[in-house]
């Protein structure tokens, strides 16, 4: 519920609107999961509320700690007995929390875990925010910046992550810079151009993965809806509209879209464009023979800031326990 929502329902109660304010403070900065510990409320309200409503608790039902660094993956069931995963990672700057917007994913990228076995459906704002609030309880840390690429295409449910994104924001909860929260698409086009008008401050990632459209349809099926020409128009219209840099994202698959050919295509595609460009090592999955090499990918990296791009090579983390998305969910539901 968004604040004024949950004022609405308590005047409806009877109550007065400022209790509004304790328990949004109580959900949304102090993470509290049980009315019963709301303790500036009234015993019989607490009752009332337990009865009418309940707050969105997710059953971790698998927790990895990674052995070569400190990241952690959830596991979550949801009501339904869906499942979606979350990963709690460490860099210098701070703790950043990648989180899961769908159940599986219509878009059919063929070396993602995620889409193989297709779309359950939409996760609910709740179930987005509390991916990140179960996992701080669970693991005493706070994330300090959010990324929307788990499992499933943000912008496909559009509606929950714009909802999710207002209230991870709101001044009166959790306050969360919007700045710090990156939402990554595979490229649907009518969605950026919406995003853009909302002005929300979020980073936008867009998947990028290869610079020549046969290519690119072959193994983003997005593409054959969105070109890459109609996509950086719009990503251009993006950066004018909002005045935020967008980043694109690049795994790096041998053979597949890491050649010398490669790389001038990706420069003439966004030389003169104030962007960031990160690669991806592809993570191995185990349908695809998908592979990708460090050495490679740097030196493929050194190729295109050779050219004047700027370019980054993410660092893997979590790698021992595939804390790519979507491939826990698939081990377990199998
Ligand atoms: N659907 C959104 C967000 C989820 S995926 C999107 O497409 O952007 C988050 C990122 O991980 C995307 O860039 C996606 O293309 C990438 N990705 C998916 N599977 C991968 C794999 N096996 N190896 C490396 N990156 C992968």
């Amino acid at each position: 519920m968004s604040f004024e929502q949950l004022e609405a329902e308590l005047l409806e109660m009877g109550q007065q609107k400022f209790r509004a304010r304790q328990i949004f403070t109580w959900l949304h900065a102090r993470n509290i999961t049980d009315f019963s510990q709301m303790s500036d409320l009234s015993l019989q309200l607490r009752n009332e509320l337990s009865e009418r409503f309940y707050i969105e608790d997710l059953k971790v039902v698998r927790k990895l700690t990674s052995k070569t660094d400190s990241t952690l993956k959830y596991l979550y069931e949801l009501r339904d007995n869906n499942h979606v995963e979350t990963v709690f990672m460490e860099y210098n700057h701070g703790n950043s929390i990648c989180v899961s917007t769908q159940v599986g994913c219509k878009m059919g990228c063929t070396f993602c875990a995620s889409t193989i076995a297709g779309f359950r459906r939409d996760l609910t704002a709740s179930e987005i925010l509390s991916q990140i609030y179960t996992a701080e309880r669970e693991s005493g840390r706070h994330a300090d910046s959010i990324v929307l690429m788990g499992i499933g295409e943000p912008l496909d449910n559009f509606d929950n992550v714009v909802r999710f994104l207002q209230l991870i924001s709101d001044e009166r909860g959790r306050k969360q810079s919007l700045r710090h929260v990156s939402v990554s698409t595979c490229g649907i086009v009518p969605r950026i151009r919406e995003l853009a008008d909302m002005k929300l401050g979020i980073t936008l990632s867009v998947s990028l993965h290869s610079a020549n459209d046969v290519r690119r349809s072959e193994i983003m099926p997005v593409n054959r809806r969105y070109d890459i020409k109609t996509l950086l128009n719009e990503c251009r219209e993006y950066m004018n509209k909002t005045g935020r840099r967008i980043s694109f994202e690049y795994a790096v698959i041998e053979g597949v879209n890491d050649s010398d050919e490669d790389a001038r295509q990706l420069h003439r595609l966004l030389s003169g464009m104030v962007c960031h460009l990160n690669l991806i090592p592809v993570n191995p999955i185990k349908e695809r023979d998908y592979r990708s090499n460090r050495a490679k990918v740097e030196q493929f990296a050194k190729k295109l800031s050779g050219m004047g791009l700027n370019v980054t090579v993410r660092r893997t983390l979590g790698a021992d326990i595939d804390a790519a998305c979507g491939q826990l969910r698939r081990e377990y539901e199998i």
